[in-house]
C-alpha cells in the first residue's frame, strides 16, 4: 500500500529497522550519510536502494527539513553508489517515489539506482 508522505516518521519503519541492523539487509555501502543495499524484488539486474541515515519521510521531507550538509552528503553518496557498483558507463536510472500517487511504499526516503540491462522509456 503506498503511504501518505505527509505522515510524521515512523522510526520503526522498515528501513529505520534495516539502518539500527535489526533486520538484515545486503549492504553495499556507507558513509556518515547514507547507506546502501539490495533491493529485496529487484526490477533490474543491479538495484539497489540508498536511503540518508536522517529521519525523512520522502524527498519531499528530506529537501524541505533537511540540512545542507546531509542533502550534499546524500547526493554524493548516491553518485558514489553508483561508481562503486560500476554503473557509469554504460549508464544507470535514479528513482525517488513521493506519497500515494508516486507509489512509494516505505516510509523512509529512498532513491532506488537501477542498472545492467536497457532500462527504455520511463512509463508512468
Ligand atoms: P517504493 O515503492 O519506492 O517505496 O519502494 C520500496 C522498495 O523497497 C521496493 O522496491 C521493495 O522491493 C523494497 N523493499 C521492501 N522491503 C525491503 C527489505 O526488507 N529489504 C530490501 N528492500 C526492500
Amino acid at each position: 500500500m503506498p503511504i501518505d508522505a505527509t505522515l510524521p516518521y515512523d522510526p520503526d519503519n522498515i528501513f529505520a529497522r534495516i539502518l539500527r541492523d535489526e533486520i538484515p539487509s545486503k549492504r553495499v555501502y556507507e558513509d556518515d550519510f547514507a547507506i546502501a543495499f539490495h533491493d529485496i524484488n529487484p526490477q533490474a539486474p543491479q538495484h539497489i536502494l540508498v536511503i540518508p541515515r536522517g529521519a525523512y519521510v520522502s524527498w519531499d521531507d528530506f529537501s524541505a527539513r533537511g540540512s545542507d550538509a546531509e542533502i550534499a552528503g546524500f547526493v554524493r553518496a548516491v553518485g558514489a553508489v553508483a561508481r562503486q557498483a560500476g554503473m557509469v558507463e554504460p549508464g544507470y536510472r535514479l528513482l525517488a517515489n513521493v506519497g500515494v500517487d508516486g507509489g512509494q511504499e516505505v516510509p523512509h526516503l529512498h532513491v532506488h539506482v537501477f542498472a545492467g540491462r536497457r532500462l527504455g522509456a520511463m512509463l508512468p
